[in-house]
Order: C-alpha cells, then structure tokens, then sequence
C-alpha cells in the first residue's frame, strides 16, 4: 500500500442487463467441492507468501537481488500456469523496464533574514530535500499561504518560498498542488518535534524516483518552533491566528529565505512483469490483474536487532492471491478476452511502476474492460465484508454489486474504501479512463485495517507469522466468477 496518498464512461449500456441475466445461468458447483477448492487456495497462496516473504528474498526491493528472485518467481509461476510474456516487446521478455533514480540528501541548509537579523535553523528543527544534485534558492521571496493550495493564484506563488502549516494526510497533495503552480521551494511547518523526527527519518533515507519525473523539487520542513525563533514570536503568532481566519489571503513576507539542499543520484532499472493469457477472440479487449511486487528491504529502526520488512501482507499477499487467480483462470476452460497479469514495481515509493506502465503500455489502454488490484488482502476471516475501491468511478458497478451479493457477501464501509483510493496502483489506471476497482476483505471495515496499520504495516512485523487468509480465498472467489463473466463476449459485451 502506498503511503500518500475521471474515469472513463465507455462501454456501459443496456447490454449490462443482459450479461447480469446471462450471470444468473452459471452454476455453482457442489458444498464439497467448494471446501476442497478452499483448501487448496489457501494452501497455494500460503505458499507463495512464503516464499515471497523470506529472508532471502530480503523484503523485494527494486534494484535489489531481491528483485531479481521475486521476478523469477512470478514468471516460473505464471509461465508454469500457461502464460506467455505480456510486454509486446520481444527485447524484454516478461519484463517491462522502470527507470528509477536513487537519492540519497547529502546536507541541507534553510536560513531566514528579517531587516539585518539573519537565523539558520538549527539542524534538529529544519531539513531540506531535493531529488535532484544539488537544489539552491538564494534569498528568496516568502509568501505564507498557511493551510491553502489550489485558491492560491499562480502569480503569487511563482518562483517564491511558499511557506505552509502541515496538516495530516493533506500536505503532499497541497505541495504537488503548489509545485504545480511554480512554486520555487515550499517549507511545511510541522507542529512539534515528533512530526519533524518523522519527516527526517522518512527523507534521510534512500528515496527513488521515475526518471521521467522531475526531480528537481526543493521540499523544506521546519517546526514551529523554529519558525517563531526566525520571524519573531509576535509576528509567526499573528500568521498562526490569519491562516484561521475565514477571509484569509496570502501574504508575502517582509523576510527573505535561502535554502539549500544536497543529494547523491545514482540510476537503476528495475521492472514490472507482465505476463498474458491470451484469449480465443483476439482484438476483443482484455482482462487486467495487477499487484504489486515491491516492498522496503531493510527497513525497521536501526535499533532492532531484525530490521527486515518483510511485507508479507503488503504485498507478498496481493501477488500471491494474483498469481493463485491466474492459475485457476488459466486452467479451466478459455476466455474469450486476453487476461493480463501485472507484478508492479515502486508502488511504495508512489505508484511508479504504474505510472511507468501508463506510459508506455503494452496493449491499447482503452482495450482493457476491468482491472483489478491486489494490495495487501490477507487481513480479514472468512465471510467479511467486501471494500470496494473505486464503487462510482466506472461501469462495472452493477457487474460488481451483483457478484458481491451473489457470493452472499455484503459491501463493507464506503467511507474507509474512498479512502484508499488514491493510495493504490489503480488509482492510476483510473486517471487514464480504464475501469480499474480493487474489491477486498482487507478494506471492508476498520476493525479489520486498522490494527493492521497501528501496529504492523511498514514494519519488520509485516512478517507470515500469524497470517490470515480467509477473507483472502473468499476474495479469489468472488475474483474468479466475476472475471469468468467479464472475460466472456457473450455475458460481458
Ligand atoms: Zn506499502
């Protein structure tokens, strides 16, 4: 699951009514059968975690030889399964280059100047980033813009410091808002020195980004604290009480701002891969599945004695259940549409094995009829809720809706789903007008996710241990008879 955080209306017509009375025809198999079939998912699945959890896997990550087994592994899995490469490239076979940068900040500097008084922030409160060698603005103009963003004109802002106040879950996106509006550099001002600490630990270390991304951005952090020590108590209370006020407008600063900030660069290359299955009517568009491979390698506090992520529920579990789906998809019976397997590379570090693939995809975007993500879906027992990402934001609702109460489940928090949409590789596809959902026990009710992401998510306890999957082979299952449907001419025009 990534940490941050218009579709399409194409095909949807009358016909749906159709394929949902086609879907009423289908049978559904005897009890035995479908306890052995349980058995048998979980058991495969589990397998696979296993594997893709090790320690010698090292916690899959891109560049690493970590990445190379965990590549390996899904090929010999999906080819084993009768897939063949996906990427409509014969130099890269089964696998579709992500060129990635790796920064590393070096040092940093930010220092204010009021009339002739001139303050460097102490090194414990402020910290600057760039993605790029060196990032440099030399007495710069400041303009306060507190907690707005897109109400801020782009001749304000443009080539001034914006100066901001933090909020949570809101910053990234007002900064991507404001780097958009031309921005020079932004300072986030964070609370208390706990939220700084979090901020350094996070950019201090190693970073990647897309190569065809600009890497150039100049991102400033400094506490509160700092703040008032540069501009003045008065004068930092006075901004503090007008970013509250209901009429607030931004206002430029009688003070000027310098900041630097330094990093190491270095390319790598990793991959997605991409496999398929190809179906029996060519041209007739395309089933995507997609997970993602990628997790953080060695990343617990240097503290611990086992600092290794192992990400087995974000993600081992995603490409596990991924890969069992694939296989039983390819072993009973054919479709008529291709059926695309994506193992995603970068996804923690922003979708970017995503958005490299929505760059340069190997088949016609507009082919594909549904995508369907997989991100850390072992969380939930059996029978659970279903969290339905993306319900609203493409024509498959109705196909959807009626599978999830066909399987007598029921549609789990709305509110809790909306609010991983954006944090998750459809989200993507979305942008791009391909219907892409992510249906999962995991995301149905916050009794479920949110132990999960209190206690172990992002860490060196994202272990197999314990591991549930119950909700996970009820997914698989839903999965499968939903896709039988849309992968067919005939029930899915
Ligand atoms: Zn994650």
């Amino acid at each position: 699951m990534d940490r941050r955080m218009k579709a399409a209306w194409g095909r949807w017509s009358l016909l749906v009514g159709l394929a949902l009375l086609a879907g009423a025809c289908s049978s559904t198999g005897s009890l035995s059968d479908s306890k052995a079939d349980f058995t048998s998912i979980e058991s495969n699945m589990r397998g696979h975690i296993t594997r893709l959890a090790s320690e010698e896997f090292g916690g899959r990550r891109p560049g690493t030889d970590g990445e190379a087994l965990t590549l390996d592994y899904i090929e010999g899995e999906l080819s084993r399964a009768g897939y063949v490469s996906g990427t409509n490239d014969p130099g890269n076979f089964w696998r579709s280059p992500v060129p990635l940068v790796r920064t590393m900040p070096v040092s940093s500097r930010i220092e204010f100047r009021v009339g002739r008084k001139r303050t460097v922030l102490p090194t414990a409160q402020a910290a600057a980033f760039t993605g790029g060698r060196r990032a440099l603005i030399e007495g710069g103009e400041i303009l306060f813009v507190g907690k707005q963003s897109a109400s801020v004109s782009d001749e304000e802002v443009r080539g001034r410091i914006a100066l901001m106040l933090s909020e949570p879950g809101q910053s990234p996106a007002r900064r991507e808002t404001l780097f958009g509006k031309g921005a020079a550099a932004i300072i986030t001002v964070v609370d208390d020195q706990q939220s700084i600490d979090q901020v350094r630990e996070f950019w201090e270390n190693e970073q990647l980004g897309l190569v065809s991304e600009e890497q150039d951005q100049l991102a400033g952090f400094a506490s509160a604290e700092a703040m008032e020590a540069a501009l003045g108590a008065k004068k930092w209370q006075a901004l503090l009480a007008s970013a509250e006020a209901p009429d607030f407008a931004p206002t430029v600063l009688d003070a000027t701002g310098t900041i630097e900030a330094v990093s190491e660069r270095r390319q790598i290359t990793s991959h997605n891969l991409i496999g398929r299955l190809p179906g029996t009517k060519p041209g007739s568009g395309a089933i995507l599945l997609l997970a993602h491979w990628d997790h953080f390698g060695q990343c617990g506090d240097e503290s611990l004695e086992d600092r290794l992520c192992n990400g087995a529920v974000d993600n081992a579990s995603g490409v596990a259940l991924m890969l069992e789906l694939a296989r039983r998809l390819a072993s009973k019976g054919q479709h008529d549409r291709d059926i695309y397997v994506l193992a995603t590379s970068a996804e923690e570090w922003g979708l970017l094995g995503t958005k490299a693939f929505a760059e340069n995809p190997p088949l016609p975007l507009e082919s594909v009829v549904a995508a369907f993500n997989f991100d850390t879906v072992a969380l939930a027992g059996r029978g659970a809720p279903v969290g339905f990402v993306g319900e609203g934001k493409t024509p498959l609702d109705a196909v959807i809706l009626d599978a999830i109460t066909r399987s007598r489940r029921e549609v789990g928090d709305r509110e809790l789903a909306d609010q991983f949409l954006q944090r998750q590789d459809g989200w993507i596809l979305l942008q791009k007008g391909v219907p892409a959902v992510v249906l999962s026990s995991a995301l149905g009710s916050r009794e479920v996710v949110d132990p999960y992401l209190t206690t172990r998510y992002h860490r060196p306890s994202d272990d197999i241990d314990g591991i549930e999957l119950g909700g996970a082979v009820d997914d698989l299952l839903l999965h499968e008879s939903l896709i039988r449907r849309l992968a067919s001419i005939a029930r899915y025009p």
